[in-house]
């Protein structure tokens, strides 16, 4: 049975003070819950780089994971503003977001970049949060189903079906992210089912235990439905990670 993930996308929120406060809530209200009756929820959130240092020493001793929200492809350099993974494992990162429609959308992370992000990851030993989506056009268009092809193609082609061991795909409709429209269960459950059969075509067992976690709007009161589907294996979560009882909220729709 898959282990179901809730990660937190905190974005470019944050403050020294603020995170101080939302770490501190979610280890009281947390830590307790994933050591007894969600011992297999894992929870992680993924923080703004400069808070890495912050995070590790407030959750150090938690079961609450922590991770960066993007990595560089290369290992070193002269690569001004950009981090390695090396850097983010010197701050206990097990995890990296790769690839957000964010970072696609604004920052210019073409198919062929994210893929070798991907593969950075992998191959420095992180566990890379591969995220996919299509925009509002592309599904009124049909395309969904192809766009999502295309963008996991592109990381099977660099690092082939075992880059996918133990790495975690988020399916995130671009018009669901950070507009309050979240996909019906069914639209996810359609997508993540095409995901997993998609890679199943390369491995059966691997397609079987790939985790495939939803991102899109999910707050407290749609998580449970969400997570309820066959294929949803937890949610990645931007802007209800921040409010500590929303966040809890999710926690526990996906160890219920
Ligand atoms: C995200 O940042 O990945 C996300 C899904 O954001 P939100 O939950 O705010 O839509």
């Amino acid at each position: 049975m898959r282990q179901k993930l809730v990660a937190g996308n905190w974005k470019m929120h944050g403050s020294l003070q603020s995170n101080q406060v939302l770490l501190a809530q979610l280890r009281e209200k947390l830590d307790a819950k994933l050591g007894a009756q969600c011992a297999r929820l894992e929870v992680l959130v993924c923080v703004p780089a400069p808070y890495l240092a912050q995070v590790q020493s407030s959750l150090s001793g938690s079961s609450i994971a922590w991770g960066a929200q993007n990595v560089s492809q290369h290992k070193s350099g002269a690569y001004t503003g950009e981090i390695s993974t090396s850097m983010l494992q010197d701050f206990g990162c097990r995890h990296v977001l790769i690839g957000h429609s964010e970072r696609r959308g604004m920052y210019g992370e073409t198919d062929f970049v994210v893929a070798a992000k991907f593969k950075a990851a992998k191959v420095a030993g992180l566990i890379p949060v591969l995220c996919v989506g299509e925009t509002l056009q592309e599904r009124e268009s049909g395309v969904t189903e192809s766009v999502i092809a295309r963008q996991i193609d592109a990381v099977l082609e660099v690092s082939g079906i075992d880059g996918f061991w133990q790495t975690v795909v988020a399916y995130e409709p671009v018009w669901a992210i950070g507009t309050g429209k979240t996909a019906s269960p069914g639209q996810a459950q359609a997508v993540h089912a095409y995901i997993r059969q998609r890679l199943s075509q390369h491995h059966a067992g691997l397609a079987e235990e790939l985790r495939i976690v939803y991102g899109g709007s999910v707050k407290a009161d749609n998580a449970a439905e969400l997570f309820a589907m066959p294929d949803i294996d937890g949610g990645l979560v931007g802007g209800a990670s921040l409010v500590s009882a929303e966040f809890v909220a999710i926690c526990e729709a996906a160890c219920s």
